[in-house]
């Protein structure tokens, strides 16, 4: 289902406030500050007296004080929850990502707080604990691909990608999970293999091109499927393919192209962790516009980090 953008949440504050306490909380308020969730020992402090900020709670737990931003992406932020839910939502059902020029116009914010809000969406999509993914009789696909143009008079140059930058990426297609890391250039087997037995479980199959990275640590997983280089060859002879972890760079790459024209190499990760939510959420696993956006609100835990300049 997609948004109705006539929903209140994109325009009153209690009702985005109220939408994200449901959404954050649907057994009732969490206390921030030591876990209590007894509806016994939380009252409601705020409505009553205009001296209290909306949604406030009272925890007799810890005594302490919250509301439902604290301790999320949202904490501090001067923009209006409901501006906060209209950007989730966009990004959300925005299959190429959407510009902060773009947004800035939607929100009627200045570039500059759409920038940091949207780089602060972008740390409520990253999966802040993973566990490793594939298992038994899964086929799990790795691949790495170039990134960027060395070419000073390219656009991505220009915009601080000075050189290429390597990008690997691991898809199970059993779930349609997608998780991508940006590596250092020249990283070798020793990188890949860190981050490849800590994402992909040693149980599964790995699917790999024939590439000398994963050529000794293929041994590590319960089989190593390769394919040849430079996609001459779709599916091995034992039938197994990396074509979803190949459209999952191709989407990436055709967004950051089309809609991003390009970032710099520093906040490339946050723009991989951008295209692995909604490849992983995509509506073809049945994951709609709607809890799409509802599942950034969740992942807004736990995650307050500061921005201090825009590119
Ligand atoms: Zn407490």
């Amino acid at each position: 289902m997609s948004a109705n953008l006539q929903n209140p949440i994109f325009t009153d504050e209690t009702a985005a406030r109220e939408h994200l306490e449901a959404v954050r909380w649907p057994e009732g308020p969490i206390c921030p500050h030591c876990g209590n969730s007894d509806p016994e020992k939380i009252a409601k402090i705020a409505g009553e007296k205009q001296s209290h900020r909306p949604g406030l709670h009272y925890c007799n737990e810890c005594k302490g004080q919250f509301t439902v931003t604290v301790g999320t992406v949202f904490e501090r932020s001067k923009i209006p929850l409901s501006k906060w839910w209209l950007a989730m939502h966009l990004m959300a059902a925005s299959k190429k990502g959407m510009s902060a020029h773009q947004m800035h116009r939607m929100l009627g914010i200045s570039y500059k707080s759409t920038w940091f809000l949207m780089h602060r969406i972008r740390e409520a999509m990253r999966d802040g604990n993973p566990g490793p993914m594939g298992g038994s009789g899964s086929a799990v696909q790795a691949d790495e691909t170039y990134y960027g143009n060395t070419s000073k008079r390219s656009k991505s140059y220009r915009k601080g990608l000075k050189r290429k930058e390597v990008v690997l990426a691991v898809v199970d297609p059993d779930t349609g999970e997608a998780r991508a890391h940006h590596m250092e250039l020249g990283a070798g087997t020793d990188v890949v293999r860190e981050y490849l037995v800590k994402n992909v479980s040693r149980k599964s199959i790995l699917v790999s091109d024939e590439s000398r990275l994963y050529t000794k640590l293929g041994k590590e997983f319960a089989s190593h499927e390769t394919l040849l280089h430079w996609g001459k060859e779709y599916v091995n002879k034992n039938g197994f393919t990396t074509n979803n972890v190949e459209n999952f760079f191709g989407t990436f790459k055709r967004g950051m192209r089309g809609t991003y024209h390009f970032c710099g190499s520093q906040h490339l990760q946050r723009y991989l962790d951008e295209f692995s939510f909604r490849y992983t959420n995509r509506s073809g696993l049945g994951v709609g516009d709607v809890e799409r956006a509802e599942l950034i609100a969740k992942g807004a835990e736990g995650k307050r980090l500061t921005y201090r300049r825009p590119h």
